[in-house]
């Protein structure tokens, strides 16, 4: 759809646990712009290419691409958008080139090799964890930004925002004068993912209250619907991961729990515990303890 003029939101369906994204495509005069491109994979593409072609974008017109953080269900389709048009010029945050040029290095950032250490029979492997659902694929950057710069597209002028927490380089787009905050993964249809090495939950705290100090009329998520009380969903985010934690220092006392026995507190099927469940629970209790509420001791954790 047509958010504003030349301004379009593309909109991927909800069908399964790992998605494409929803994309935005904005019109100046060299062209389209687009902000993420969805993910890798015959029907992924197929999707997006629909999006695009729907609302008479061409993809020869597509002249950069701004990638709001390297997750293949946002830029598993780039490599195949460069196939057809080799000028397109990609930007990306500074803190995620590393990972859009070279996907291996992923495996880091959602902690493979810690949650191997608590399930050495479960070996996660990011990359054959995205290849069942949305395949990436990799690109160079031909320029990176950080917090405070701008990107000027047509009759916008974005303001960027570093948002980490879910991932180190996860950027949230502000465009002042329409008042639209493009969120990425940050807020949506669920919490996102979170671990230590992504940003954390201080990352993910941060990034709300820089939300709040915000003049949003609208919020474009890269998951579900636009959302018009913006605020509202900033908040609840910040409840949930308050009543996680809530949860987290009920269930402790002061003789140690392990930390897999911790993981039905946050998670009620088993299938969660590997992923997301060890990342978001080590973030929880990290953070615990460098509060000094919580105390790790003989391979368990225990109140302080
Ligand atoms: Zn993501
Ligand atoms: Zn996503």
């Amino acid at each position: 759809m047509e958010l504003f003029k030349d301004f379009y939101f593309l909109q991927v369906e909800k069908t399964g646990f790992v998605d494409s994204s929803s994309f935005l495509a904005i019109r100046d005069d060299n062209g389209i712009i687009c902000i993420d491109v969805g993910g890798g994979g015959e029907e992924n593409i197929a999707r997006t290419v629909g999006l695009l072609e729907k609302n008479d974008l061409n993809i020869a017109d597509i002249h950069t691409v701004i990638i709001s953080h390297t997750h293949a269900d946002h830029m598993g389709a780039i490599a195949w958008f460069l196939s057809k048009q080799g000028n397109i010029k990609v930007i990306t945050h500074e803190a995620d080139a590393r990972y859009l040029r070279d996907n291996t290095k992923l495996n880091h950032i959602f902690e493979s090799d810690i949650t191997e250490k608590y399930f050495p029979e479960n070996k996660f492997d990011v990359i054959a964890f995205y290849q069942a659902f949305c395949p990436i694929s990799e690109a160079t950057e031909d320029r990176t930004v950080v917090e405070g710069d701008t990107l000027n597209c047509g009759d916008y002028s974005f303001e960027v925002i570093h948002t980490p927490g879910h991932h180190p380089g996860h950027i949230s787009l502000y465009e002042p004068n329409v008042k639209a905050l493009f969120v990425g993964d940050m807020a949506g249809l669920e919490v996102p993912f979170y671990n230590v090495r992504a940003g954390g939950i201080e990352g993910m705290i941060s990034t709300m209250h820089k939300y709040q100090k915000l003049d949003i009329d609208i919020i474009i998520p890269s998951h579900g619907e636009l959302v018009r009380n913006p605020m509202e969903i900033v908040e609840t985010t910040l409840s949930k991961l308050k009543k996680r934690e809530e949860r987290l220092i009920a269930a402790l006392s002061n003789i140690p729990v392990t930390f897999k026995e911790l993981l039905p507190v946050l998670f009620r099927h088993e299938a969660l515990y590997v992923f997301p469940g060890v990342g978001i629970l080590r973030a929880h209790l990290e953070k615990l303890k460098k509060e000094g509420t919580v105390v790790e001791e003989n391979q368990g954790y225990r109140l302080a």
